[in-house]
């Protein structure tokens, strides 16, 4: 798309924030032709995409009767904010500055300059504190089920999930189709889940509720073991486990906000009800960071369309928008069905000089065979950060111009493989030349991680 640029360094607005909330705000400002800079957030506040990136399917957002993939909806969403015309700028924003008019945003990277902003920047999982959580973190512990269950570690063994709501029922259900028996360890003698949701889980037989029970401490060698629990009449308990889930709620992310805007009474940010207007003139807030309440990707969606229409009344009433021209009234269209759903290669379809190839056949082929490093991504059908990675990864292999070759692996399919590669969780990447493994990162990284460590070995 060629539009006639907006000739100044100060942004109309900047979105922070990259879940439902913040693309819908950037849709409706990027079709006011505003095009606005949305920063997508990296490592506080999760991962870019919000909450849904580690979700399974969504069967309650609107338009899906089938139900949706978490990261899939994410990426639909992204696709049409970019679509219109939104840049996005990947990095967290550390602080704001609301003394003086434009705002400035800084980020990782430098200062941002904006007439308006949106804060969309959501809420993250909450981490619970048990005894030896750190030593047993990500080696049997993890705050995202979706993410991790699929690892070969939890393969047909007894598992557990601590908490009550939506997530922790999802997520016992999830954990089903992999471990031999999930436990749900509930504080309370109630779930507070959805109807459908506790009738899912009730009607599972794989699944043992613990009620009135708490975890104290998490034990093992190496790996996790089992854990101690303290049933409120009964007292101390023991139950072995492999894998222990957290989905026991959301802390908003409002700390890069310093005191510069008012919060409530718990540290989400305060606007009137029903109103997408902060205690600043030109700052506007959606979705989680402003709901203790609803907290749907529905109602984030639905608060981010606000704001995004207040902001543009505000800098039309301020004289301050810039909008573009666009030369063409209809962008070009963006979605591509194989960006969803990419075929793993055979001896028929395999290229030994593809840059990106997905399956066991491509690795073995290229681990024997090439002479050029591979990077091999080891993902899970439904895990959102392998999203967020692999677009990534493809940029860094295309910037290289193919001096690296990618290699995708899905380790449902591949289990055998991925137990051999020592693999604990998703996404994990691991870099290889001549055979011999370079570098192993696990989690969402920077581009130029990636890329510093592949110019070193070619
Ligand atoms: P949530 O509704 O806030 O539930 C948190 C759960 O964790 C509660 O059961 C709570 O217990 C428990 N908990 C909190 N602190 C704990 C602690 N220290 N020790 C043990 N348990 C503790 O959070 P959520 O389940 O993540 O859901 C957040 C929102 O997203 C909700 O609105 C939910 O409906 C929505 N959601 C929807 C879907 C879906 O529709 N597919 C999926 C996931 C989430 P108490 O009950 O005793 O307070």
């Amino acid at each position: 798309m060629e539009n006639k640029e907006k000739k100044s360094n100060v942004e109309n607005v900047v979105i922070i924030g990259s879940g439902p909330a913040g693309y819908t705000a950037a849709i409706y400002a990027a079709r006011a032709n505003l095009q606005p800079l949305l920063v997508t957030g990296f490592n506080s506040g999760g991962i870019p995409g919000g909450q849904l990136m580690t979700t399974t399917f969504v069967e309650n957002y609107p338009g899906f009767p089938d139900g949706v993939l978490g990261p899939e909806l994410m990426d639909l969403m992204k696709a049409q904010a970019e679509r219109w015309g939104t840049n996005l700028h990947e990095s967290d924003v550390v602080s704001i500055n609301t003394d003086s008019h434009p705002f400035e945003l800084k980020t990782l990277e430098g200062t941002i300059k904006s007439n308006s902003i949106i804060i969309a920047t959501g809420a993250s999982a909450n981490r619970l504190g048990v005894i030896n959580e750190e030593k047993f973190w990500s080696k049997g512990i993890s705050a995202c089920a979706i993410c991790d269950g699929a690892t070969p570690q939890f393969r047909d063994e007894e598992l557990a999930v601590i908490g009550g709501g939506d997530s922790a029922c999802e997520e016992a259900a999830y954990l089903t189709k992999y471990g031999s028996k999930v436990h749900l360890i509930v504080r309370s003698e109630k779930l507070r889940a959805s109807a459908a949701m506790v009738d899912r889980v009730k009607a599972n037989p794989k699944i043992e509720i613990h009620w009135n029970t708490k975890v104290n401490k998490a034990d093992g060698s190496e790996w996790l073991e089992r854990i101690e629990t303290i049933h409120s009449q009964e007292g101390k308990g023991e139950i072995s486990i492999k894998g222990l889930f957290y989905a026991i709620g959301h802390t908003p992310n409002t700390k890069f906000l310093g005191n510069k805007i008012d919060l409530d009474n718990k540290g989400y940010i305060a606007c009137k009800s029903g109103r997408p207007e902060t205690s600043v003139d030109g700052i506007f807030a959606a979705g989680d960071v402003v709901d203790s309440e609803w907290r749907q990707g529905v109602t984030a969606a639905g608060t981010g369309c606000m704001a995004a229409l207040a902001t543009e009344r505000w800098l039309a009433e301020k004289n301050l928008a810039k909008t573009i021209v666009r030369e063409t009234p209809e962008p070009e269209k963006k979605l591509n069905s194989s960006d969803f759903n990419e075929e793993e290669v055979n001896e028929d379809t395999f290229d030994s000089n593809s840059e990106w190839q997905k399956g066991s056949y491509a690795l073995r082929k290229l681990y024997h065979e090439s002479k050029k490093p591979i990077l091999v991504i080891f993902s899970s059908p439904s895990c959102g950060p392998c999203h967020v990675l692999k677009p990534q990864l493809k940029r860094v292999i295309k910037e290289l111009d193919g001096a690296v070759l990618g290699v995708e692996i899905d380790i449902d399919k591949d289990q055998d493989i991925a137990k051999q590669a020592g693999i604990n969780g998703t996404p994990t990447v691991q870099l290889f030349k001549e055979k011999l493994l370079k570098k192993q990162w696990q989690g969402v990284k920077q581009r130029n991680e990636f890329r510093e460590a592949i110019k070193s070995i070619i």
